[in-house]
């Protein structure tokens, strides 16, 4: 039997020696050598006990290596879970007690914290750090690299992402080889990805965007990737010029723009800007089309669904709009009131169908089945219209979800952390409109009778709980939460009251 990933990216290169990952400040990593990193971590995760269809767990920087264990996970048929490295030890332990990994890759500087966890689950723990070092990669450097290929079909898992839960619960999305091939497939036929192509990569790589589309495709295409840790205005600015194509999410773009060396001449080499992940406003579209003469393509996607629309290659990229549905990819518009697609320009909620859409929720039958309908749309909880042209704009969530500099923050969760801290009655989070990460957490706190609230002692508790991206950049105080008659607390009373938080 095939590996219907692995054949598709990876065995096509296993003697093409063209640079893959140009680094900074370290050697470019070819395909081939990739190849053979990747066969000698699959002899280590052999040696670790995973076997086919066991997850590995992989809490890591952005380095070479950390593709090269993504590749290792295909060759050797587990179930790659990439895990935002900004968790903390308390946030991995959810997702290796939900996910129970046979393996779980993190950096050296976490393994005190992380070492009882994983003990806990009977999980093997290796380290791979920024720089390529730690155990996994020592250990695997003296085995012989695996000659196998782990047989796979369409079906079978190949990544679980987990996405924050609106009820405070995370939930692992499934993706299959057939998932993930079928959108990649997709994109670099309408992107027109071609092996000339190199992509300026500073996207973190434990979220679809970083991993999927940018990795996933310019393997498929056979480009090459200036694979930079992060995004960083210098850097972004001095490799423009060699660049051909680059993803990024909306505050990549607000920050070149706001800075001065961005001009016409120095992006013109590039091919296609692309911006997804959370909305570009349409200033920014302008503004950067004024100075660079370039139009940003806007495309739209989810963790669960991979990318579902995209503006059109040719033709005219609509400003604040996320384009069509792909090919292979059905979407509506449907009236929550009523089940029935709304009209031109009406808001609805965004349901859509096709192989990119993933096969359910990790040991959440019942989950799974509410977001789906029964002729098979995932419900994306995303509002959106369609104007008379057939473009997508996506008006607003229906969850709640905060996008902050690209990561998604859920109310929810933060509020049960709030709601812990001495004095606190309840809490509410809402997102103010912020200029640098278009939107940022605020906090309402509520205190109990008779008592005040400390704000400096519950930033600190918040701290040691929450990752930074999801800490409130502004608390406020009140007397009581605005409610409507049903009792449920009217947050977007609470939006207007702090739009002001970040001038
Ligand atoms: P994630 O699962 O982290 O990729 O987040 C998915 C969510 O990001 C979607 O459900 C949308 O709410 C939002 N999103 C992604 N791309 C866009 C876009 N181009 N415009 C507006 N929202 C977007």
């Amino acid at each position: 039997m095939a590996n219907v990933l692995y054949d598709a990216l990876l065995a096509p290169h296993q003697t093409n020696d063209k640079p893959l990952l140009l680094l900074k400040d370290r050697e470019d990593l070819s395909y081939q050598d990739l190849i053979k990193r990747a066969a000698q971590y699959a002899a280590q995760l052999a040696a670790m006990g995973a076997k086919a269809g066991d997850r590995v767990a992989v809490q890591v920087h952005k380095s070479a290596e950390a593709i090269a264990l993504y590749a290792a996970c295909l060759q050797h048929g587990c179930i790659f879970l990439p895990l935002n490295t900004a968790y903390t030890a308390s946030e991995v332990e959810y997702f290796i007690t939900d996910a129970k990994p046979a393996v779980l890759v993190c950096d050296d500087a976490n393994k005190v914290s992380l070492q009882s966890i994983a003990d806990a689950n009977s999980c093997q723990l290796a380290t791979l750090n920024a720089d390529g070092g730690g155990s996994l990669h020592q250990q695997a450097s003296t085995l012989a690299p695996a000659e196998y290929i782990a047989p796979r079909d369409a079906d079978d898992l190949a990544a679980i992402l987990y996405t924050s839960g609106t009820t405070g619960r995370s939930k692992g999305a499934m993706l299959t080889h057939r998932n993930l091939l079928s959108n990649t497939v997709t994109l670099i036929d309408y992107w027109q990805i071609t092996d000339s192509d190199v992509l300026l990569h500073g996207l973190p790589i434990y979220h679809t965007h970083g991993l999927f589309v940018a990795t996933n495709t310019t393997l498929l295409a056979g480009a090459s990737c200036i694979f930079l840790p992060s995004f960083n205005t210098d850097d972004f600015i001095n490799y423009l010029p060699q660049s051909t194509m680059m993803m990024g999410v909306p505050t990549f773009y607000t920050r070149l723009l706001a800075d001065g060396r961005l001009t016409k001449e120095l992006v013109s080499h590039m091919r296609l800007f692309i911006s997804g992940s959370a909305p570009l406003l349409a200033e920014t579209h302008e503004s950067f089309e004024s100075l660079t003469g370039q139009r940003i393509l806007e495309r739209y996607g989810m963790t669960e669904t991979n990318m579902n629309t995209s503006n059109p290659y040719h033709g005219e990229r609509r400003a604040g709009t996320v384009g069509f549905a792909l090919p292979g990819v059905e979407a509506r518009i449907i009236d929550p009131e009523n089940d029935t697609p709304v009209g031109t320009d009406e808001i609805g909620v965004l349901e859509v169908r096709g192989e990119n859409v993933f096969s359910g929720y990790w040991q959440m039958p019942e989950k799974t089945a509410q977001e789906f309908t029964p002729d098979g749309y995932f419900i994306t909880g995303d509002l959106a219209k369609q104007d008379a042209d057939g473009y997508i704009h996506i008006v607003g969530r229906d969850k709640d979800l905060i996008i902050s500099g690209g990561f998604n923050i859920y109310p929810k969760e933060i509020e049960l952390v709030l709601d812990e801290q001495t004095g606190v009655l309840e809490s509410a989070v809402v997102a103010a409109p912020h200029a640098d990460f278009g939107e940022g957490v605020v906090a309402i706190l509520v205190a109990q009778s008779g008592q005040s609230i400390d704000i400096d002692a519950v930033k600190t508790e918040v701290a040691k709980t929450l990752a930074k991206f999801k800490q409130p950049k502004k608390y406020m105080v009140l007397d009581a939460l605005p409610r409507n008659t049903m009792g449920k607390v009217q947050k977007n009373v609470l939006r207007e009251q702090v739009a002001d938080s970040f001038p």
